[in-house]
Protein backbone atom coordinates (compact mmCIF):
# COMPACT_ATOMS: atom_id res chain seq x y z
CA UNK A 1 0.00 0.00 0.00
CA UNK A 2 0.94 3.79 -0.50
CA UNK A 3 1.02 5.52 3.11
CA UNK A 4 0.92 9.24 3.66
CA UNK A 5 2.11 9.63 7.85
CA UNK A 6 1.55 12.81 8.89
CA UNK A 7 4.01 13.80 11.66
CA UNK A 8 6.23 10.50 10.58
CA UNK A 9 9.55 12.66 12.24
CA UNK A 10 7.89 11.66 15.65
CA UNK A 11 8.38 9.40 18.34
CA UNK A 12 5.27 7.08 17.88
CA UNK A 13 4.98 7.96 14.07
CA UNK A 14 8.71 7.10 13.21
CA UNK A 15 8.03 3.59 14.84
CA UNK A 16 5.10 2.95 12.98
CA UNK A 17 7.22 4.16 9.78
CA UNK A 18 9.89 1.25 10.67
CA UNK A 19 6.89 -1.09 10.63
CA UNK A 20 5.09 0.40 7.34
CA UNK A 21 8.34 -0.26 5.39
CA UNK A 22 9.66 -3.60 7.14
CA UNK A 23 6.10 -5.00 5.57
CA UNK A 24 7.13 -3.85 2.02
CA UNK A 25 4.70 -0.78 2.47
CA UNK A 26 5.13 2.44 0.20
CA UNK A 27 5.50 5.39 2.78
CA UNK A 28 5.46 9.31 2.23
CA UNK A 29 6.01 11.31 5.19
CA UNK A 30 4.89 15.27 6.06
CA UNK A 31 6.43 16.28 9.14
CA UNK A 32 6.71 20.00 10.30
CA UNK A 33 9.84 19.14 12.55
CA UNK A 34 8.77 21.55 15.23
CA UNK A 35 8.67 18.54 17.62
CA UNK A 36 9.80 15.51 15.32
CA UNK A 37 13.54 14.93 14.69
CA UNK A 38 15.12 14.67 10.26
CA UNK A 39 17.33 11.75 11.76
CA UNK A 40 14.16 9.77 13.15
CA UNK A 41 12.95 9.47 9.38
CA UNK A 42 13.44 6.46 7.36
CA UNK A 43 16.37 6.44 4.93
CA UNK A 44 13.56 4.43 2.37
CA UNK A 45 10.55 7.14 2.88
CA UNK A 46 9.76 10.40 0.84
CA UNK A 47 10.14 13.39 3.19
CA UNK A 48 8.15 16.51 2.78
CA UNK A 49 8.68 19.10 5.62
CA UNK A 50 5.84 21.17 6.02
CA UNK A 51 2.82 22.27 8.07
CA UNK A 52 -0.84 20.34 7.71
CA UNK A 53 -2.14 23.80 8.22
CA UNK A 54 -0.61 24.87 4.75
CA UNK A 55 -3.54 23.69 1.95
CA UNK A 56 -1.27 24.61 -0.84
CA UNK A 57 1.57 22.23 0.46
CA UNK A 58 -0.80 19.22 1.90
CA UNK A 59 -2.23 19.66 -2.17
CA UNK A 60 1.10 19.85 -3.63
CA UNK A 61 2.32 16.12 -2.00
CA UNK A 62 -1.33 14.78 -2.36
CA UNK A 63 -1.10 16.01 -6.27
CA UNK A 64 2.34 14.20 -6.48
CA UNK A 65 1.62 10.91 -4.58
CA UNK A 66 -0.32 8.30 -5.03
CA UNK A 67 -1.82 7.87 -1.48
CA UNK A 68 -4.10 4.83 -0.55
CA UNK A 69 -4.59 5.84 3.29
CA UNK A 70 -3.37 8.38 5.67
CA UNK A 71 -1.80 8.01 9.27
CA UNK A 72 -2.28 11.29 11.18
CA UNK A 73 0.15 11.76 14.06
CA UNK A 74 0.66 15.48 13.48
CA UNK A 75 -0.35 17.32 16.44
CA UNK A 76 0.80 18.55 19.75
CA UNK A 77 0.58 16.45 22.63
CA UNK A 78 1.71 17.97 26.15
CA UNK A 79 -0.79 18.09 28.62
CA UNK A 80 0.26 20.98 30.85
CA UNK A 81 1.40 23.08 28.04
CA UNK A 82 -2.02 22.70 26.47
CA UNK A 83 -3.42 24.23 29.62
CA UNK A 84 -1.07 26.89 29.50
CA UNK A 85 -1.58 27.79 25.77
CA UNK A 86 -4.83 26.24 24.11
CA UNK A 87 -5.45 28.41 21.46
CA UNK A 88 -1.78 26.54 20.20
CA UNK A 89 -3.51 23.49 20.53
CA UNK A 90 -6.46 24.00 19.04
CA UNK A 91 -5.05 25.71 16.36
CA UNK A 92 -2.33 22.76 15.48
CA UNK A 93 -4.71 19.88 16.55
CA UNK A 94 -7.57 21.47 15.61
CA UNK A 95 -7.09 23.57 11.97
CA UNK A 96 -4.21 21.29 10.58
CA UNK A 97 -6.55 18.54 10.76
CA UNK A 98 -9.63 20.49 8.68
CA UNK A 99 -6.86 21.87 6.07
CA UNK A 100 -5.90 18.06 5.96
CA UNK A 101 -9.48 16.42 5.37
CA UNK A 102 -10.47 19.30 2.86
CA UNK A 103 -7.26 18.10 0.90
CA UNK A 104 -8.24 14.89 1.61
CA UNK A 105 -11.53 14.88 0.43
CA UNK A 106 -10.28 17.34 -2.77
CA UNK A 107 -8.26 14.14 -3.86
CA UNK A 108 -10.54 11.27 -3.20
CA UNK A 109 -8.11 10.30 -0.74
CA UNK A 110 -11.06 8.53 2.34
CA UNK A 111 -9.16 6.60 4.44
CA UNK A 112 -7.26 7.99 7.88
CA UNK A 113 -5.97 6.28 10.66
CA UNK A 114 -5.84 8.82 13.62
CA UNK A 115 -3.51 8.66 17.05
CA UNK A 116 -6.06 9.67 19.44
CA UNK A 117 -5.54 9.52 23.63
CA UNK A 118 -6.85 8.15 26.99
CA UNK A 119 -6.99 12.16 27.69
CA UNK A 120 -10.20 11.93 25.91
CA UNK A 121 -11.89 10.10 28.87
CA UNK A 122 -10.80 12.24 31.79
CA UNK A 123 -11.21 11.05 35.19
CA UNK A 124 -12.72 7.51 34.74
CA UNK A 125 -15.78 6.18 35.99
CA UNK A 126 -14.88 2.63 35.78
CA UNK A 127 -11.26 0.46 34.97
CA UNK A 128 -10.69 -0.91 32.21
CA UNK A 129 -11.90 1.58 30.74
CA UNK A 130 -14.26 0.39 27.64
CA UNK A 131 -14.76 2.79 24.54
CA UNK A 132 -17.93 3.61 24.75
CA UNK A 133 -17.26 4.93 28.34
CA UNK A 134 -18.00 9.00 29.06
CA UNK A 135 -15.38 11.70 27.55
CA UNK A 136 -14.93 14.49 29.79
CA UNK A 137 -11.37 15.07 28.90
CA UNK A 138 -9.62 17.21 32.14
CA UNK A 139 -7.44 19.09 29.79
CA UNK A 140 -7.10 21.12 26.58
CA UNK A 141 -5.09 18.45 24.91
CA UNK A 142 -7.47 15.39 25.41
CA UNK A 143 -10.22 18.08 24.43
CA UNK A 144 -8.92 19.01 21.12
CA UNK A 145 -7.81 14.95 20.07
CA UNK A 146 -11.66 14.50 21.21
CA UNK A 147 -13.21 17.37 18.88
CA UNK A 148 -10.72 15.95 15.93
CA UNK A 149 -12.60 12.34 16.64
CA UNK A 150 -15.89 14.09 15.93
CA UNK A 151 -14.43 15.93 13.02
CA UNK A 152 -13.98 12.49 11.72
CA UNK A 153 -17.54 11.47 12.72
CA UNK A 154 -19.28 14.32 10.66
CA UNK A 155 -16.85 13.96 7.98
CA UNK A 156 -17.62 10.39 7.40
CA UNK A 157 -21.30 11.12 7.37
CA UNK A 158 -21.01 13.55 5.12
CA UNK A 159 -18.38 13.02 2.74
CA UNK A 160 -17.91 8.57 3.38
CA UNK A 161 -14.25 9.61 4.59
CA UNK A 162 -14.11 6.34 7.02
CA UNK A 163 -11.71 6.65 10.05
CA UNK A 164 -10.47 4.82 12.59
CA UNK A 165 -9.12 6.60 15.81
CA UNK A 166 -6.75 4.47 18.13
CA UNK A 167 -6.73 5.98 21.89
CA UNK A 168 -3.24 5.67 23.45
CA UNK A 169 -2.77 4.84 27.08
CA UNK A 170 1.19 5.05 27.81
CA UNK A 171 2.85 5.03 24.90
CA UNK A 172 7.28 4.46 25.80
CA UNK A 173 9.69 1.72 24.74
CA UNK A 174 12.08 2.24 22.02
CA UNK A 175 12.42 0.41 18.44
CA UNK A 176 14.44 -2.87 18.90
CA UNK A 177 17.26 -1.85 15.89
CA UNK A 178 18.30 1.37 18.48
CA UNK A 179 18.31 3.47 15.73
CA UNK A 180 14.98 5.56 16.84
CA UNK A 181 13.34 6.08 20.21
CA UNK A 182 12.05 8.53 22.33
CA UNK A 183 13.02 12.27 22.39
CA UNK A 184 11.27 14.88 22.79
CA UNK A 185 12.79 18.22 23.39
CA UNK A 186 10.87 19.18 26.16
CA UNK A 187 10.44 15.59 28.76
CA UNK A 188 7.68 14.96 30.23
CA UNK A 189 7.36 11.46 30.52
CA UNK A 190 7.88 9.08 33.83
CA UNK A 191 9.96 6.75 32.01
CA UNK A 192 12.49 8.80 30.35
CA UNK A 193 12.36 10.87 33.07
CA UNK A 194 13.41 8.15 35.19
CA UNK A 195 16.67 7.14 33.26
CA UNK A 196 17.87 10.43 33.22
CA UNK A 197 19.26 9.44 36.61
CA UNK A 198 21.10 6.97 35.96
CA UNK A 199 22.67 8.99 32.49
CA UNK A 200 23.45 11.64 35.01
CA UNK A 201 21.00 14.39 33.55
CA UNK A 202 18.89 14.32 36.54
CA UNK A 203 19.40 14.25 40.35
CA UNK A 204 16.72 12.43 41.18
CA UNK A 205 12.73 11.53 39.39
CA UNK A 206 10.19 13.46 41.24
CA UNK A 207 6.73 11.21 42.17
CA UNK A 208 3.90 13.29 41.77
CA UNK A 209 1.99 12.62 44.97
CA UNK A 210 1.81 9.14 46.96
CA UNK A 211 -1.65 10.31 48.49
CA UNK A 212 -3.51 8.30 45.62
CA UNK A 213 -5.80 5.63 46.22
CA UNK A 214 -3.54 3.03 45.14
CA UNK A 215 -1.70 0.54 46.22
CA UNK A 216 1.29 2.18 47.50
CA UNK A 217 -0.41 5.65 46.85
CA UNK A 218 1.24 6.66 43.37
CA UNK A 219 -0.81 6.71 40.13
CA UNK A 220 -1.43 3.83 37.89
CA UNK A 221 -0.84 3.84 33.77
CA UNK A 222 -1.33 1.29 31.55
CA UNK A 223 2.34 1.50 29.88
CA UNK A 224 2.55 0.15 25.81
CA UNK A 225 5.53 -0.53 23.46
CA UNK A 226 5.44 1.89 20.94
CA UNK A 227 6.15 -1.06 18.59
CA UNK A 228 2.80 -2.57 19.07
CA UNK A 229 1.40 1.05 18.85
CA UNK A 230 3.15 0.87 15.78
CA UNK A 231 1.56 -2.46 14.70
CA UNK A 232 -2.33 -1.55 15.45
CA UNK A 233 -1.71 1.22 13.35
CA UNK A 234 -1.17 -1.01 10.28
CA UNK A 235 -4.00 -3.26 11.37
CA UNK A 236 -6.27 -0.51 11.32
CA UNK A 237 -5.05 0.49 7.78
CA UNK A 238 -5.98 -3.19 6.51
CA UNK A 239 -9.43 -2.66 8.41
CA UNK A 240 -10.25 0.03 6.34
CA UNK A 241 -8.81 -1.14 3.41
CA UNK A 242 -11.17 -4.06 3.10
CA UNK A 243 -13.70 -1.60 3.34
CA UNK A 244 -14.63 -1.66 7.19
CA UNK A 245 -16.63 1.24 9.02
CA UNK A 246 -15.34 3.92 10.80
CA UNK A 247 -14.24 2.85 14.21
CA UNK A 248 -12.52 3.49 17.61
CA UNK A 249 -10.37 1.42 19.56
CA UNK A 250 -8.20 1.56 23.03
CA UNK A 251 -4.59 0.28 22.68
CA UNK A 252 -3.11 -0.77 26.26
CA UNK A 253 -2.07 -3.77 27.63
CA UNK A 254 -4.65 -3.94 30.32
CA UNK A 255 -2.03 -4.04 32.85
CA UNK A 256 -2.06 -1.47 35.41
CA UNK A 257 1.52 -0.11 37.18
CA UNK A 258 2.16 2.36 39.99
CA UNK A 259 4.56 4.82 39.72
CA UNK A 260 7.11 3.30 41.89
CA UNK A 261 6.19 0.02 40.67
CA UNK A 262 7.81 1.35 36.86
CA UNK A 263 10.77 3.16 38.91
CA UNK A 264 11.58 0.17 40.78
CA UNK A 265 11.70 -1.89 36.98
CA UNK A 266 13.93 0.52 35.82
CA UNK A 267 16.06 0.02 38.70
CA UNK A 268 16.29 -3.87 38.45
CA UNK A 269 16.97 -2.79 34.36
CA UNK A 270 19.78 -0.44 34.53
CA UNK A 271 21.45 -1.70 37.92
CA UNK A 272 21.48 1.65 39.48
CA UNK A 273 19.79 3.29 42.75
CA UNK A 274 17.64 5.56 41.00
CA UNK A 275 16.98 7.94 43.96
CA UNK A 276 13.50 9.07 43.84
CA UNK A 277 11.45 11.91 45.92
CA UNK A 278 8.06 12.65 46.42
CA UNK A 279 6.23 15.61 45.46
CA UNK A 280 2.42 17.21 45.35
CA UNK A 281 0.23 15.77 43.05
CA UNK A 282 0.15 17.21 39.24
CA UNK A 283 -2.57 18.69 38.38
CA UNK A 284 -4.76 17.03 36.28
CA UNK A 285 -3.41 13.61 36.76
CA UNK A 286 -6.18 10.94 37.32
CA UNK A 287 -5.27 8.06 39.94
CA UNK A 288 -5.58 5.16 37.59
CA UNK A 289 -6.06 4.63 33.56
CA UNK A 290 -6.12 1.10 32.66
CA UNK A 291 -7.57 0.32 29.46
CA UNK A 292 -10.08 -2.72 28.21
CA UNK A 293 -8.18 -3.52 24.70
CA UNK A 294 -10.46 -6.12 23.92
CA UNK A 295 -12.11 -4.63 21.10
CA UNK A 296 -9.11 -3.68 18.91
CA UNK A 297 -8.08 -7.25 19.94
CA UNK A 298 -11.32 -8.80 18.34
CA UNK A 299 -12.11 -6.74 15.60
CA UNK A 300 -8.06 -5.97 14.50
CA UNK A 301 -6.56 -9.15 15.56
CA UNK A 302 -4.13 -6.61 17.51
CA UNK A 303 -1.93 -8.69 20.37
CA UNK A 304 0.60 -6.80 22.23
CA UNK A 305 3.73 -8.60 21.34
CA UNK A 306 6.17 -7.10 24.15
CA UNK A 307 3.68 -6.69 27.21
CA UNK A 308 6.39 -6.86 29.78
CA UNK A 309 7.12 -3.46 31.36
CA UNK A 310 11.05 -4.99 31.81
CA UNK A 311 11.14 -5.82 28.48
CA UNK A 312 9.52 -1.77 27.68
CA UNK A 313 12.05 -0.27 30.01
CA UNK A 314 15.11 -2.54 28.46
CA UNK A 315 14.35 -1.32 25.04
CA UNK A 316 13.84 2.37 25.88
CA UNK A 317 16.93 2.00 28.53
CA UNK A 318 19.19 0.58 25.38
CA UNK A 319 18.26 3.76 23.25
CA UNK A 320 18.15 6.19 26.00
CA UNK A 321 22.08 4.95 27.11
CA UNK A 322 23.18 4.85 22.97
CA UNK A 323 21.67 8.34 22.37
CA UNK A 324 21.92 10.52 25.91
CA UNK A 325 21.49 13.63 24.27
CA UNK A 326 18.42 11.83 22.16
CA UNK A 327 19.29 12.84 17.97
CA UNK A 328 21.55 14.96 18.64
CA UNK A 329 23.66 12.22 19.66
CA UNK A 330 23.64 10.66 16.53
N1 LIG B 1 4.96 11.13 36.82
C1 LIG B 1 5.73 11.33 37.95
N2 LIG B 1 6.88 12.05 37.82
C2 LIG B 1 7.30 12.56 36.63
C3 LIG B 1 6.52 12.35 35.47
C4 LIG B 1 5.34 11.62 35.61
O1 LIG B 1 5.37 10.87 39.04
O2 LIG B 1 8.34 13.23 36.61
C5 LIG B 1 3.71 10.33 36.92
C6 LIG B 1 2.46 11.06 36.48
O3 LIG B 1 1.89 11.74 37.57
C7 LIG B 1 1.60 9.90 35.98
C8 LIG B 1 2.59 8.87 35.48
O4 LIG B 1 3.84 9.23 36.04
O5 LIG B 1 0.90 9.33 37.05
C9 LIG B 1 2.75 8.87 33.97
O6 LIG B 1 2.95 10.21 33.54
P1 LIG B 1 3.34 10.57 32.06
O7 LIG B 1 3.52 12.06 31.99
O8 LIG B 1 4.47 9.72 31.60
O9 LIG B 1 2.07 10.13 31.21
P2 LIG B 1 0.50 10.53 31.35
O10 LIG B 1 -0.11 9.40 32.14
O11 LIG B 1 0.41 11.85 32.01
O12 LIG B 1 0.04 10.53 29.94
Amino acid sequence: MNILVLGGAGYIGSHTVYELIDKGHEVVIIDNLETGHKEAVHKKARFYEGDIRDRAFVDYVLDNEKVDAVIHFAANSLVGESMVDPLKYYDNNLCGTKVLLESMIAHDVKKIVFSSTAATYGEPERIPILEEDKTEPTNTYGETKLSMEKMFKWTDRAHGLKYVSLRYFNACGAHKSGMIGEAHKQETHLIPLILQVPLKQREAITIFGEDYDTKDGTCIRDYIHVTDLAQAHILAVEYLMKGNDSNIFNLGNGIGFTVKEVIDTARKVTKEEIKAVVSKRRAGDPAKLIASSDKAKTILGWKPEHADLEEIIADAWRWHKAHPQGFQSI
